[in-house]
Order: C-alpha cells, then sequence, then structure tokens
C-alpha cells in the first residue's frame, strides 16, 4: 500500500512537527475564527488552494469538486436537498459574514476537457455521475464558450450577467491567444460560477448590498502563475509585483459582479 503509506509517514512528520504549533493557533481563535474567504476550487491533486495563497488553518473555506461548478439556482430546488455549493454559501456568506467569495479554475483541467467533449455533442454513459455533474451544471459555461467564434476572433468579448444590471459584466478571455480550447473554457467556466452564485436570491441580496464580492482567480498548472479577473480591464491579469495595487484597488472600488 504505498499510497497510504505516504500519507500516514506524512502523519508522523506531522506530529512530530507542526502538530503543536497548529495546535496553539486553532486554539487561540477558537472563540472568534476569522475566515476571510469562501474558496471554490477544482478537487485537481496539484492545485493547493492554502499553498498558492499562503494562507493558515482557520483563514478560508473551501469547497472543491470537479471543475469548480456551483450550480445555478434554477438547477436547485430550494424547499428540498441541494448540492453542497449553495450550502457552503450561505454558511459561510449568510450565517458567518464572510465578505469575499473566490472560485478558482485551472490549467489542464480533466473536467473541462470531459465538459469540453460535450461541445462536439458527445455522448457519455448516461450512468456517469462526473459525465451528469459537468452536463448539467456545467451546460452554461459552454454555452457562453460557444459564444466565442470567428465573428469576434475567438476572444469576445462575453457578456456575463451579474445580481442586477449595474453589476454585470465583459469578458476578453485570452487576448493574447496563448491558451488551449479547454483553457479558454476553463477561465469562460470560472467567469459563469460567478453569474451561477448570484443567482441565489440570498446572495443577490448580499452583493447588490454590496456585503459580499465575487472574485475569479485561475491557476496555470505549467508555469505556477496566479490569475485574477479584472473588470475594468475585462480580462484576467497574473497577479504580480507589478498588478497587484491595481488589483486591490479595484475590489475596494468595483461593485462586484
Ligand atoms: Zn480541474
Amino acid at each position: 500500500m504505498p499510497g497510504l503509506e505516504k500519507l500516514l509517514r506524512g502523519i508522523l512528520r506531522y506530529h512530530q512537527g507542526t502538530k503543536q504549533e497548529m495546535v496553539h493557533q486553532l486554539n487561540s481563535f477558537k472563540a472568534n475564527p476569522k475566515a476571510v474567504a469562501m474558496y471554490f476550487s477544482c478537487m485537481d491533486c496539484r492545485l493547493q488552494p492554502s499553498l498558492i495563497t499562503d494562507t493558515r488553518p482557520g483563514d478560508m473555506f473551501v469547497v472543491r469538486n470537479p471543475g469548480n461548478l456551483i450550480p445555478h439556482a434554477r438547477h436547485c430546488n430550494l424547499q428540498e436537498s441541494v448540492t453542497g455549493e449553495p450550502a457552503a454559501l450561505e454558511l459561510t456568506c449568510v450565517k458567518l459574514e464572510i465578505r469575499d467569495v473566490i472560485v478558482c479554475g485551472h490549467s489542464d483541467c480533466k473536467a473541462m476537457e470531459g465538459l469540453h467533449n460535450f461541445k462536439g455533442q458527445c455522448s457519455h454513459d448516461e450512468g456517469s455521475p462526473l459525465g451528469n455533474w459537468l452536463k448539467k451544471y456545467g451546460g452554461d459555461s459552454l454555452e457562453k464558450f460557444s459564444q466565442l467564434t470567428a465573428e469576434n476572433n475567438y476572444r469576445g468579448p462575453l457578456k456575463f450577467e451579474g445580481a442586477a444590471k449595474k453589476f454585470d459584466f465583459e469578458a476578453f478571455i485570452d487576448p493574447q491567444k496563448k491558451l488551449s480550447e479547454c483553457d479558454k473554457l476553463s477561465q469562460v467556466n470560472c467567469l459563469q460560477q460567478l453569474t451561477n452564485i448570484s443567482s441565489y436570491p440570498f446572495m443577490k441580496e448580499k452583493i447588490i448590498m454590496n456585503k459580499v464580492h465575487l472574485h475569479a482567480f485561475w491557476f496555470d498548472i505549467h508555469t505556477g502563475d496566479v490569475f485574477m479577473f479584472s473588470r475594468p480591464r475585462k480580462q484576467f491579469l497574473e497577479i504580480n509585483e507589478d498588478t497587484y495595487d491595481s488589483l486591490v484597488s479595484e475590489t475596494q472600488t468595483a461593485s462586484p459582479a
């Protein structure tokens, strides 16, 4: 069992090393945890949210699934059972008043490859939970992606509708023409999730009142670069020393989607 052995050895090192410091840290904010974000991420094993954001236990709530999808409200009957994603939004943004929600996708995403296959009307095994998940909840992303055509030079702008008219935004996808089809779909998918999040009435209210802000991140697996969508610039920008100040000021002045 080489896989499990690797994990158990890791737990031994944790036990001998960082455990005490972490327990001390967790106990210090036991009564008053101050998480700063709700973070939706793809579940890809190469993508580690706490690593690329340099965050610690207690800093973020994280939900991970194939393709970092948040089902649109029209797919969820709120009177009955729903998926975990809107429940996570209610827990963090309503109950705990978290103000920043991030959706993070990435390059070379296997879930986006699966979703992209539906573009050619490829059928999938009807009994496939993954196929059903992608087709049902990723359909809007695929539809938006199909709006990248020769007429707009395959870069847009694509229009995304937010919680209210004034929060609508536009996006140019890969204006430098560096990305693969699937990576472009992955970026479109990230932005579509902002629309999906704002489709829930309890989120729409928070967004309109400027109590919650929505952000899209994108991680390049091969370069390690992290990007953030800029509403004023209408495209993803790498987060680095040159862009940091402007990206921060945008989040303080721009309205959320
Ligand atoms: Zn992925």
